[in-house]
């Protein structure tokens, strides 16, 4: 069975384009959404990655939408399919940010694979 996992040096989902994000406006408050639209820097990369390593600078200090784990369990669909909906959307953001049959994408399979 595959489960889901984060890869390292990926980031994919710290690219935002929230018109892209539908699904997630109606789980944010404004709150989070103002401060979505103050992290991002205007190549629409998170002000808060490191670029050169793909890594959160904040990491223990990171927002809750930022907590794949936990927020998560504010979609319905999570609860329907578990990591298979994680997968889902790690597959999307991943393909959109670097392509389908991009290195993130291979070594994504792989690790869910494990
Ligand atoms: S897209 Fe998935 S694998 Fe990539 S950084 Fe985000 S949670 Fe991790
Ligand atoms: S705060 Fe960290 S985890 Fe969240 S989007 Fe920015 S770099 Fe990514």
């Amino acid at each position: 069975m595959k489960s889901w996992t984060c890869i390292e040096k990926c980031g994919a989902c710290c690219k935002f384009d929230l018109n892209n994000r539908e699904n997630i406006y109606k789980i944010l408050s404004k709150k989070d959404i103002k401060l979505i639209k103050e992290m991002t820097g205007k190549d629409g990369w998170c002000k808060y990655l490191d670029k050169k390593d793909m890594k959160c600078t904040i990491y223990s200090e990171r927002p809750h939408f930022c907590m794949v784990n936990k927020f998560s369990k504010k979609f319905k669909e999570y609860y329907k399919t578990g990591d298979e909906f994680l997968i889902k959307c790690c597959k999307q953001h991943i393909s959109e940010i670097y392509g389908k049959k991009s290195m993130q994408m291979n070594k994504f399979k792989n690790e869910i694979m494990k």
